[in-house]
């Protein structure tokens, strides 16, 4: 202790000298004097310097978090409702996402949830929920869609990754505009960042997925920004009693679990999966090799916080998780840009497949058309497998019938997506 003590003293009486010997030696000639004024000057520029670029990109933070995008609401929406008609506390938060209604809403008949843009950043997850939100017409059964289910994570883009704000689709009236925005949560809503995430399952994960919504499934009420909104999501799965729920994605080209189909063991009783596998397989059958790839995978126990694990656990519903292959996403793609998101071509995933590293093939374009249109046909094989097999179940899985989908389409699949362009299928908002 002592010796702790004359070693602090020792310290403070350097210190106190040094500050006496630069005394003692400053230089007070006008050229020293210049020299100090010009320094002062540089700081005041730096300074000067750092508060327009805080300005200029603060301005342009705020004007992407507080522009929407257009979505037109579709012939066959009959009502829109919010996350907080289901969980109150969201309501005027920027999270507060609006679901939109097609069909009776009759309890007695059969429901799905489609989920879009749980991650903004995998851009044809939101594109394909939209197409079915202003295409669908449902006759019996309900579908609800929510566009922005990670409302908050589409009020900030990548800067770092040099991502643009906003991409356009080509359609015969001009361009509609989407939000290119970021994996999580915006630190806004949800501050600060823990060094380490541990789900409530007690698992844990790096920070950053503190601000994953799918890492925070089934969520909680006295939780992050990020729980509260996954907990009104499962409130209201549980409350309006959904029965399939299908989570649309896209990941990384060098990601294994590509093109493929997850889903809650609890699935598999019911045959709805491999059904749907058999469905896309026979409908990409007609195409060349390139489209008919699907991967069918079941969701892994010890992988917490995602829809098709958790929802399975903590509702009654059938959770559902598809994936896409999207380059503008990858890790050792090119530069960025609206190209990469939409057209979705890049040399290097296109070495990647010449190389044979990759599930998935690059070899040529992957774009947004492809992407969706493959969301789409997987709604509706999911769909068709639903009203094959539902009359078939019995004993516990009785539960789940209650009688067939029926949607008219309005020309909506994988072939005239592909062909014609998504832009074919999106409406006029001056229309609307
Ligand atoms: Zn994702």
């Amino acid at each position: 202790m002592k010796k702790m003590m004359n070693g602090i003293k020792k310290g403070f009486s350097k210190f106190i000298d040094g500050i006496k010997t630069r005394w003692q030696n400053a230089d007070f000639s006008p050229k020293a004097f210049k020299t100090s004024v010009l320094k002062h000057k540089l700081s005041l520029f730096y300074l000067f310097l750092s508060l327009a670029v805080t300005l200029v990109t603060g301005i342009q933070y705020h004007r992407f978090r507080h522009t929407d995008p257009v979505f037109v609401t579709g012939p066959g929406v009959v009502d829109i409702q919010r996350l907080s008609d289901y969980y109150e506390p969201l309501e005027g938060t920027y999270g507060d996402a609006d679901i939109y209604v097609l069909g009776t809403q009759n309890p007695d008949e059969p429901s799905i949830l489609v989920l879009g843009g749980v991650h903004p950043n995998e851009p044809a997850s939101q594109v394909a929920a939209v197409v079915l939100m202003e295409n669908l017409i449902v006759e019996h059964g309900t579908v609800y869609i929510i566009l922005e289910t990670n409302r908050s994570a589409f009020s900030l883009s990548h800067p770092q990754e040099a991502t643009p704000e906003w991409y356009s689709i080509e359609t015969p009236f001009g361009e509609r505009r989407f939000k290119y925005g970021s994996r999580g949560t915006n630190p806004v809503d949800q501050w600060p960042v823990p060094e380490v995430y541990i789900h409530q399952s007690g698992q844990t994960l790096s920070g950053v997925d503190t601000r994953n919504l799918n890492r925070a499934f089934p969520g909680t009420e006295n939780g992050t920004y990020t729980e509260l909104v996954a907990h009104a999501i499962a409130e209201f799965v549980r409350q309006k009693d959904i029965i399939i729920t299908l989570d649309l994605h896209e990941a990384s080209p060098e990601y294994a679990v590509n093109n493929a189909l997850i889903y809650h063991e609890k699935v598999r009783a019911t045959g709805l999966a491999s059904r749907t596998y058999l469905n896309l397989e026979l409908f990409w059958g007609i195409w060349d090799d390139r489209f008919a790839p699907i991967k069918l995978e079941i969701s892994p126990r010890n992988l917490r916080g995602l829809t098709h694990r958790e929802l399975g656990d903590y509702t009654n519903t059938l959770p559902f998780l598809a994936e896409t292959s999207n380059a503008s996403q990858g890790r050792i793609r090119g530069a960025m840009s609206e190209s990469l998101i939409v057209d979705g071509y890049d040399k290097f995933y296109e070495r990647a497949t010449a190389l044979g590293i990759l599930e998935v093939d690059h070899s040529e374009a992957v774009p947004l058309d492809e992407r969706v249109a493959r969301h789409i046909q997987t709604f509706k094989e999911l769909i068709n497998a639903y009203n094959s097999l539902q009359g078939t179940w019995t004993g516990d899985l009785e539960y789940y019938s209650r009688g067939l989908f029926d949607i008219e389409y309005n020309d909506l699949n994988f072939t005239t997506v592909y062909d014609r362009g998504i832009g074919a299928f999106l409406l006029d908002p001056e229309d609307s």
